[in-house]
C-alpha cells in the first residue's frame, strides 16, 4: 500500500442475480481487494433480496457489503469497481435488467458529492434494505449521515423482501 496517500475507509455494496451468484460475489470481493491500494477491512453476511421492479420472474438477488481501506481517490475507486463489474458481465442480460454483478460505492470516508458520475453517499443507500441490512449485520453501530444504519434498514420499504442466504455462506 502506498505510503504517499492517506487511507480512506469505504463501504461497497455488491449484488448479483444472474448465474453463479454466490461464487460471483466471492470472486468479486477477491478481485476488489486484489491490488495493493485496497485492503479488506470487514465483510457482511450474504442476504437474499426479492427483485423489485422489472419483469416478473426475475431471479432473487444475493447482496452483501464490504468495508475497505484504500489509498485510491474516490474516482479511482469507482473506476476500479466498474472494472470488476465488467469482468463479471459476460453473461449480462440487459433486456431483463438482471445483473451478473453490480458494485456501488455507498460511502467514501465522509465525502459528500452531488456529481452524477459519483454521488456520495450513494443517493439511494439510505432507503435500500439490501444495502442497509447487511451493513447493519456487519457493523451494528454504523451510521449513515448521522442516522443508525440498523434503524434505516428496519424502516426501508424493501425490508420484507429480505432473508438470509444460508446457501451462500462460506
Ligand atoms: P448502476 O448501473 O445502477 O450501477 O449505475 C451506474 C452509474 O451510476 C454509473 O454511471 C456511475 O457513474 C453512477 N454512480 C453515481 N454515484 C455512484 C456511486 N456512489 N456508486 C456507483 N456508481 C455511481
Amino acid at each position: 500500500m502506498s505510503g504517499e496517500r492517506s487511507l480512506t475507509r469505504a463501504i461497497l455494496a455488491l449484488g448479483s442475480n444472474l448465474g453463479e451468484r454466490a461464487g460471483t460475489l466471492q470472486d468479486a470481493v477477491a478481485d476488489l481487494v486484489d491490488r495493493p491500494e485496497v485492503r479488506l477491512d470487514n465483510v457482511s453476511p450474504v442476504i437474499t433480496t426479492k427483485a423489485v421492479g422489472g419483469p416478473a420472474g426475475q431471479p432473487d438477488f444475493l447482496n452483501m457489503v464490504i468495508a475497505v481501506y484504500t489509498s485510491l481517490t474516490a474516482m479511482e475507486l469507482l473506476a476500479h469497481c466498474q472494472g470488476v463489474e465488467l469482468a463479471h458481465h459476460r453473461t449480462r442480460e440487459v433486456r431483463w435488467g438482471a445483473r451478473t454483478l453490480d458494485v456501488d460505492i455507498i460511502t467514501y470516508g465522509e465525502m459528500r458529492s452531488t456529481d452524477p458520475v459519483l454521488t456520495l453517499p450513494h443517493p439511494r443507500a439510505a432507503e435500500r434494505a439490501f444495502v442497509l441490512y447487511p451493513w447493519s449485520l456487519m457493523e451494528p453501530h454504523a451510521t449513515l449521515q448521522g442516522q443508525p444504519v440498523a434503524e434505516l434498514a428496519a424502516a426501508a420499504a424493501d425490508m420484507p423482501g429480505i432473508s438470509h442466504a444460508p446457501e451462500a455462506q462460506a
